[in-house]
């Protein structure tokens, strides 16, 4: 197996402490010239930062190509493939619609928007989300390289699995072709590591990037709201995945979350599933032993479909909204929110900020006036970066169980 840097952990959260200071250092002592802190919120934080996250982009498509078609390429029978996608859409359709149904109870009992008034300017111009026709007609590309070349991770997916199937039914006549794919993946997988051993100088960027242009003061605006979603958050985070793991599976969850500890703090400071997938993807096979098969397919579709912490913002951001506004939704609303939340999350680009977008379709469905999104907006920083560990470590859990239920996850491998 392929060595990680020693002491990483340790030394990202090292960069994230040193980020985090360093930039509150610049954004609140005031005795520092302007030009000089101008400098380092561009040519350190920024450019670091926008390196970094370029270098983790890089290596998704290739990253996930290689290792999907020599994943397809050696299965053995198509049955479980079968399985293996039935199980997965379930898991994450339901784990997602758990997600937004608790924070639509939390924000039903704890009303984060009475008693609210909103003093934020609406935003200038509404962004706009993409639909459900859309997000179905993009897994089947028509050009796989502007598919590719654009990042849209379902539909690499679907080119990959369908190169695999090919791969794998002409072996006989390509003296074993797809040994060439599952080389590749082993120098994709050495190349993931070479970046991420920079993780401690990105994540230090990334920190203080966000310190330096933000500061730490946004809790202070509709506090209630910040503080009821981190609630939820870390509800579903810790009790809610415990509880799917220890149902289906007989892991231990307190390696699980130790194992997870990288990723989150990737997905943290990155604030986007997508460039977390390199990171993950490894994770998920090396530390807790889910077999490529599995993992090369649930890591990037779940990046991709599976937002439990964006459905979590979504469902208290419409009660927070409605609340805020004197609209009283109905119980039937409420089952429309989590329905809405659960397709919306699936087309919600893996990006930073992008659960906002998406939002706004929820809104305009209850007619709830879509210029609080401002509010919502104001506060989302932080947010997001909450929301993006919920989300990717919703997709290892569900890569565990998965695995486990085929037979595809290696325990010694997984206690180790
Ligand atoms: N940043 C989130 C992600 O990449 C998406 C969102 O909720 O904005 O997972």
């Amino acid at each position: 197996m392929i060595e990680t840097p020693k002491n990483l952990t340790r030394n990202i959260l090292f960069g994230m402490f040193l980020g985090f200071i360093i930039g509150s250092f610049f954004y609140y002592l005031e005795i520092f010239p302007e030009s000089l802190v101008n400098f380092v919120r561009i040519y350190v934080f920024n450019l670091g930062s926008s390196i970094f996250v370029n270098l983790l982009k890089l290596l998704i498509v290739p990253l996930v190509f290689f290792s999907l078609v020599s994943g397809i390429s050696s299965l053995t029978s198509m049955q479980s493939l079968g399985n293996i996608t039935l199980k997965t859409i379930t898991l994450y359709l339901s784990t997602t619609a758990i997600a937004v149904s608790l924070s639509l109870l939390v924000g039903s009992i704890f009303k984060p928007g009475s008693g609210y008034s909103s003093e934020i300017a609406p935003p200038d111009k509404l962004p706009e989300g993409q639909g459900i026709y859309e997000t179905i007609l993009d897994i089947f590309p028509s050009n796989i390289i502007e598919a590719m070349a654009q990042n849209q991770m379902l539909a690499v997916v679907f080119f990959s699995i369908l190169f695999g199937l090919a791969l794998n039914k002409t072996n006989h006549l390509t003296n074993n072709f797809s040994d060439s794919f599952e080389k590749l993946n082993t120098v994709f997988m050495q190349l993931v590591i070479m970046i991420i051993s920079f993780a401690p100088i990105g994540v230090f960027c990334l920190i203080g990037k966000f310190v330096i242009t933000d500061g730490l003061d946004i809790f202070q605006e509709a506090f209630k709201y910040v503080l009821l979603l981190i609630i939820v958050l870390i509800i579903h985070a810790f009790v809610t995945y415990s509880l799917i793991i220890k149902i289906f599976t007989n892991l231990s969850i307190s390696t699980f979350y130790k194992k997870m500890k990288d990723v989150a703090i990737f997905a943290f400071s990155t604030s986007s599933s997508a460039a977390t997938i390199p990171v993950t993807l490894k994770t998920v096979q090396d530390e807790l032993g889910v077999n490529k098969n599995v993992s090369s397919f649930v890591i990037p579709v779940g990046a991709t479909i599976n937002m439990d912490g964006t459905a979590i913002m979504q469902g208290m951001a419409t009660v927070f909204i409605a609340q805020m506004s004197g609209i009283d939704l109905s119980l039937f609303q409420y089952v429309q929110v989590v329905i809405l939340a659960v397709v919306t999350s699936i087309g919600t680009a893996a990006v930073p900020s992008a659960g906002t977008i998406t939002l706004v379709i929820i809104l305009q469905q209850f007619g709830l006036p879509l210029e609080a999104i401002g509010i919502i907006l104001a506060v989302d920083r932080i947010l997001d970066m909450l929301r993006t560990s919920v989300n990717v470590t919703g997709d290892a859990a569900v890569a565990c169980i998965v695995a486990d239920s085929e037979g595809l996850l290696d325990k010694n491998l997984f206690d180790k």
